[in-house]
């Protein structure tokens, strides 16, 4: 079973999909606008693959 929820981007503000598969207990985070991209385990809150692009490149 798969839960998609509308959120805003954490790192843009714009809006991005979350999707959480509950089979897996990993949530998927993506932005359209900035490629952002977080794929985590919700249970454990570990976190399998980040990628923000302006994250980085702000530094
Ligand atoms: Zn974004």
């Amino acid at each position: 079973m798969q839960i998609k929820q509308e959120i805003h981007c954490p790192n843009c503000g714009s809006k991005a999909q979350r999707k959480y598969c509950f089979k897996t207990n990993i949530s998927n985070t993506q932005c359209p606008a900035c490629d952002y991209l977080m794929i985590n385990c919700f249970r454990t809150g570990k976190v399998l693959e980040a990628y923000a692009p302006g994250l980085y490149s702000h530094r």
